[in-house]
């Protein structure tokens, strides 16, 4: 037979799997932890709550129904987004997670000779959306305060830049732009420029001095908002998100979409979880509760940390913390480590006796 080689395409072959947080029941079988010991994953920045009563009611109602194939043109569900955002269905592409929809963007615009910008260490599928497109990735360093550097980023626009990612709030960092720095960013930005602001921890945010894509997209900008179901409304399992831009640029999305690509009982649970304000209210004040839990526990053990503006904090172990990672697993705690910033741990906030459950584990692994 043949030798397999340089089948693939140029980009894919750099590729590599994307590397989820573990699951839990991955985590008992390889370590073989006992069956009593409960495992709180606080790597992918889920939401420990859960969702809205709603969502689970809309999938018990969804489910005899799943031998149909769903809405293709997701028409109930974009209603209720545009009502939600007051904009019109046009502007909505709807995706099988943000993630589709990060890879409708390359696929819509990325072509040979383009350059994307994101920041590092930003979301790993902004590097992944340019490998797969084969197009050059330009990634420009987080500032000192592990910010958004949006003059480093403006600076690093060529004639071939086609696309910046700008994930706000940052992952992993937890950080936010300001409006002033944004709008000092787009002004006189090629016209060939998409500027993508992933805002997947917007219902986290409470800085009220950031940025919201809608404003600029409704000036007419070549803005795309991102957003997801996977975070504060705790829908990650349906695997379902969106993006928000002009008519324009959403049809041209909507040209690379696969049929079928949202499945019905996720259209449902999301329909049904956007009308429950209650339940993302409740997520936010655990979530800023959590997070002042985590800041004073890091102060008393001498850490430092990234404060944060999403449902997650980045912490310094003051040494290599993949050992750290290591020990709290044994523990039954599965965080983050890795973003290239080998003593840097991202961990998820959530309830308070989740959050204290860490604290102890990682004030126990720290001293031994
Ligand atoms: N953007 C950011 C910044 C994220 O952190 C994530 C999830 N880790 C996503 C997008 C993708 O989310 P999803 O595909 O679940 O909507």
């Amino acid at each position: 037979m043949a030798a397999e080689t340089n089948l693939l395409r140029a980009g894919v072959d750099k590729l590599r799997p994307y590397v989820p947080g573990k699951p839990i029941e991955e985590v008992k079988r390889e370590l073989g932890l006992p069956e009593d010991l409960e495992i709180i994953k606080l790597a992918s920045n889920e939401n420990l709550l859960g969702p809205s009563v709603r969502a689970i009611e809309a999938i018990r109602n969804a489910a005899p129904e799943i031998w149909l194939y769903p809405d293709d043109t997701c028409y109930e569900l974009k209603n209720a987004l545009a009502r939600f955002w007051d904009i019109t269905p046009e502007q909505l592409i709807i995706g099988n997670g943000s993630d589709e929809i990060i890879h409708f963007l390359a696929l819509a615009f990325l072509d040979k000779d383009d350059e994307v910008i994101f920041a590092e260490p930003s979301f790993v599928q902004y590097r992944a959306a340019a490998m797969l497109a084969n197009v050059t990735s330009v990634p420009v360093p987080l500032d000192a305060e592990m910010r958004h550097d949006l003059p480093a980023m403006k600076a690093a626009i060529t004639q071939r830049t086609k696309m910046v990612f700008i994930a706000n709030p940052n992952n992993p960092t937890g950080t936010v732009i300001s409006r002033a720095e944004f709008e000092l960013f787009l002004k006189d930005l090629p016209p060939r420029v998409v500027v993508v602001l992933d805002q997947a921890y917007y219902e986290y945010v409470e800085n009220d001095d950031s940025p919201s894509a809608l404003d600029y997209i409704r000036e007419g900008h070549n803005v795309v908002a991102l957003h997801t179901f996977s975070k504060a409304y705790a829908l990650a399992g349906l695997r379902i998100g969106y993006g928000i831009a002009t008519p324009q640029l959403a049809g041209y999305l909507q040209q690379v979409r696969g049929p079928f690509n949202v499945n019905l009982v996720a259209q449902a649970a999301a329909i049904a979880s956007l009308s429950d304000t209650d339940q993302v209210a409740t997520a936010f004040a655990c979530t800023r509760a959590g997070l002042e839990q985590m800041y004073e526990a890091f102060q008393s053990m001498g850490l430092s940390y990234v404060p944060s503006e999403a449902n997650f904090v980045l912490f310094d172990c003051g040494r290599e913390a993949k050992p750290v990672a290591d020990e709290l697993l044994k523990r039954g705690i599965i965080v983050r480590v890795g973003f290239g910033l080998p003593t840097m741990m991202r961990v998820t906030v959530g309830p308070r006796v989740m959050n204290e459950r860490f604290i102890s584990s990682l004030r126990e692994v720290l001293a031994a």
